[in-house]
């Protein structure tokens, strides 16, 4: 299976590449760009980069980037903010200072590798965020089960490993770090859909 997600991840790539508004934005330093953003937003409100970039990740789950920039500054204000599951506790939790405990999950390696991608995008080995985006990709985007086999992968017990591991290799195959190979077949697939028809 490994080698065919490959070749579906090769060919996202490739369209991200050949695709003028992904390089024109510098899609592939997404987590860099987003990084400074961020970096910018804590200092403004005197809130620690580390607590910041972590409540960020928290606040990610199960919304898209615009609303959860607004829920970010919306929280670093210190109001209210609509919220799933257990971010509440999370957010509290961040903001006494303990980051570990906020980002521990069970099974959230998702937000974890968020989470470390922002803050530290220039590391050089860094697993890739696979979302339900980055996990359809390995099926080949134009196929219309892709978005229920990605779904499927993530629930599987090495899913996420297996997905990151297919990033990685690809990336050092393309010469880009995996999260910055992550953001750019990303940014094409939910961005772009319409560019290459
Ligand atoms: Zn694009």
């Amino acid at each position: 299976m490994e080698h065919a997600y490959k070749l579906n991840l090769v060919t996202q790539a490739t369209a991200a590449f050949n695709c003028r508004t992904c390089t024109g934005q510098r899609a592939d330093q997404w987590y860099h760009d987003m990084g400074l953003w961020i970096r910018r937003q804590a200092r403004k409100h005197g809130v620690d980069v580390g607590q910041a970039m972590a409540g960020f990740a928290v606040l990610s789950t199960n919304s898209t980037v615009d609303l959860n920039m607004r829920n970010f500054t919306t929280w670093l204000e210190g109001k209210p903010v609509k919220h799933f599951g257990d971010v509440k506790r999370r957010l509290r939790l961040i903001k006494r200072g303990d980051i570990n405990g906020g980002l521990s999950y069970k099974r959230g390696r998702k937000i974890v590798s968020f989470y470390g991608n922002l803050r530290y995008p220039r590391r050089p080995s860094e697993t890739p965020t696979i979302d339900r985006h980055a996990a359809r990709i390995l099926f080949g985007v134009e196929n219309d089960d892709a978005a229920r086999l990605g779904k499927n992968l993530l629930a599987q017990k090495r899913g996420y490993a297996i997905a990151a591991r297919v990033y990685r290799d690809v990336a050092r195959e393309v010469g880009l770090r995996p999260h910055e190979l992550q953001a750019i077949t990303w940014c094409h697939l939910v961005n772009c859909k319409n560019e290459d028809s």
